[in-house]
């Protein structure tokens, strides 16, 4: 069996998988096939089941920022004629072991999905970290890496991108709405980027 006992997941990571499937967590060994694709899990699996049989699991990868935010993937890998779980996809870090939870109720349907997010604190900086990320989703969720953007699509996704980068910078190195912005402009956070960014998820939901 390929599933190890998740002895190590903190209890803040069964809480969430609990509002998310009826399954448990259970952290799985990766082990990438030579044909194995970072972020293509469906179609890695869907390889695999034609070269050696068995079936598909879908769920989610989980993955934990202690004491930021907890995030579902949407996720399948592979599960062996003897019933093992495996994934089979290359994690984008390197992981050699990741936390996935089943989810029976779910099945990839050639959207992509959202991922689920869980703020760990009140921290206005992470819960506009979730909602851009959410707003993103609904303008080009469906679009790769913003390939074959044009116009102002592309320009929107480009902001999106930047602001992502800055408000996790923000995150990374601790920062408060109250604190100076990170920008360098002198003023506080909540009256220079973070009316900004309030504009741009504003812009990418469309309303
Ligand atoms: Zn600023």
């Amino acid at each position: 069996m390929n599933t190890i006992a998740p002895t190590s997941l903190p209890p803040r990571i069964f809480e969430f998988c609990k509002k998310i499937s009826t399954e448990s967590p259970v952290i799985l060994q990766v082990e990438s096939e030579g044909f194995s694709e970072t972020a293509e899990c469906f179609n890695n699996v869907a390889i695999k089941i034609e070269k050696d049989g068995g079936t598909v699991a879908h769920g989610w990868l989980i993955w934990d920022w202690p004491g930021v935010f907890t995030e579902a993937e949407f996720h399948a890998v592979w599960r062996s004629p003897e019933d093992d779980m495996i994934d089979i996809t290359p994690p984008y870090d390197g992981e050699l072991l990741v936390v996935f939870l089943p989810d029976p109720s779910r099945t990839y349907k050639g959207r992509r999905v959202d991922s689920i997010r869980h703020a760990a604190n009140e921290n206005r900086m992470v819960q506009d970290f979730i909602r851009l990320c959410e707003a993103n989703y609904v303008r080009f969720g469906q679009v790769r890496n913003g390939a074959q953007l044009e116009g102002h699509d592309a320009e929107l996704y480009e902001n999106f991108a930047k602001a992502k980068e800055f408000i996790l910078d923000g995150i990374r190195a601790g920062a408060n709405r109250n604190a100076p912005c990170l920008c360098g402009g002198g003023e506080r956070y909540k009256r220079c980027h973070e009316p900004k960014l309030h504009k741009l998820i504003t812009d990418l939901i469309g309303k």
